[in-house]
């Protein structure tokens, strides 16, 4: 039964990193008590949060105590214990969410098999459990260049390596060899996307306009909503998400990326959780993605998606920040600055984002913080 949740009941965030503290930061507009559970005391969210909760993310106990303590509780990142989720869901009755979603999206092997059983197209894949023989296999089953992902764990290129002829095969895949793996054929794409749905307890469902990603070190780089998108391909990759979350009955915020590649499109994964690449929303949009999250998990009508103008979004990493500091007075009037408050800057790990709402400025900014500034 779907209820709903008034301000002034007090939401529970799982996960301290920026995407709680954007949620966070959300809820608190809406007029949420918000109290975060994390493991770092140095966590984003908790400069933000009415309320902090320090505990490991397997701790039934501590976890136990903090879902108690809420009316309503959502998670901002894929790798909290599902089977504790699970157990506490149903025993206080308020994560919407569940655990499915974490469970699905925790290993790249099930997640792609419920794809595919909600007939979304997946690039060619092959499992492999163990380094035996089987190696020798997967070129003549996929063709170089193959790409191979450890089946959990990994993050932003993470845990990865392209194949790309024989030679690579013991070298790339030393690193990789104690767990288990799934190979997939390289995509040659003409560009990547993604699209984040939200589902209402009540099924209401809505995405947001498609974003443009472009990669660096497998990190997401850029991020562009554009108005004049096409407007088949929305409709394909609405449709897609549809189904997907449909089919499993999914409630709260899912994201998925695909490769576009002509007419073809193929997912290559899902987040059960706000999406780097929907941080655009939070200006180019009338809902942000975090609001929107929120609203679902409270039970609340969703909010309105329609892009208010082209938009883009550029990642910030930690060796961007000193040159981001040179470059401030030129900042032009409609880049929005976001800094999530890490404790270091480290390199290669997101600190902040910059969001572009008109081009004035973004070239010059683009050349100054990525180019001069690497
Ligand atoms: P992932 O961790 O699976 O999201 O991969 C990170 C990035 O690696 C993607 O955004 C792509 O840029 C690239 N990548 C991953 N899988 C493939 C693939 N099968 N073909 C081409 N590029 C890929």
């Amino acid at each position: 039964m779907m209820r709903s949740i008034l301000p002034t009941q007090k939401i529970g965030v799982i996960g301290g990193g920026q995407l709680g503290k954007m949620l966070i930061e959300a809820a608190n507009r809406m007029g949420y008590l918000t109290s975060v559970y994390d493991p770092s005391l140095t966590a984003p969210a908790f400069s933000v949060a009415n309320q902090y909760t320090i505990g490991q993310f397997d701790d039934y106990e501590a976890l136990s105590q903090f879902v108690s303590k809420c009316d309503v509780v959502t998670y901002e990142f894929e790798n909290i214990n599902a089977e504790i989720v699970k157990q506490l869901s149903d025993k206080y009755q308020n994560i919407p969410q569940g655990e499915f979603p974490l469970w699905m999206t925790q290993n790249r092997m099930r997640e792609k098999e419920h794809i595919v059983n909600a007939g979304l197209p997946v690039p060619p894949i092959v499992m492999v459990d163990n380094l035996g023989d089987e190696w020798l296999e997967l070129p003549k089953k996929l063709g170089f260049p193959f790409v191979v992902k450890t089946s959990e764990g990994g993050y932003d290129g993470k845990g990865q390596a392209v194949i790309r002829s024989q030679a690579d095969l013991p070298s790339k895949l030393s690193a990789l060899m104690d767990c288990s793996v799934i190979a997939e054929a390289f995509v040659d794409y003409d560009f990547e996307a993604s699209i984040i749905g939200v589902r209402g307890q009540d099924g209401d469902f809505k995405t947001f306009p498609i974003a443009r990603n472009q990669h660096i070190n497998n990190i997401l780089h850029i991020s562009t909503a554009h108005m004049d998108e096409d407007p088949k391909l929305c409709k394909r990759l609405h449709g897609m998400l549809k189904d997907l979350m449909e089919k499993y009955n999914i409630v709260g915020i899912l994201a998925m990326e695909v490769f576009v590649k002509g007419d073809e499109i193929y997912v290559n994964e899902l987040a059960p959780r706000p999406h780097n690449s929907g941080h655009y929303t939070m200006e180019g949009c009338t809902t942000s993605q975090f609001e929107q999250a929120i609203r679902a998990v409270c039970g609340l009508p969703l909010g309105n998606t329609t892009l208010k103008q082209t938009t883009t979004m550029y990642n910030l990493l930690g060796q961007h920040i000193e040159p981001l500091f040179k470059y401030l007075p030129s900042l032009s009037a409609d880049a929005h600055l976001h800094l999530y408050g890490k404790k270091e800057n480290k390199f290669n790990r997101k600190v902040g984002h910059v969001t572009f709402t008109n081009n004035d400025g973004m070239t010059d900014f683009s050349h100054a913080i990525f180019t001069e500034g690497q």
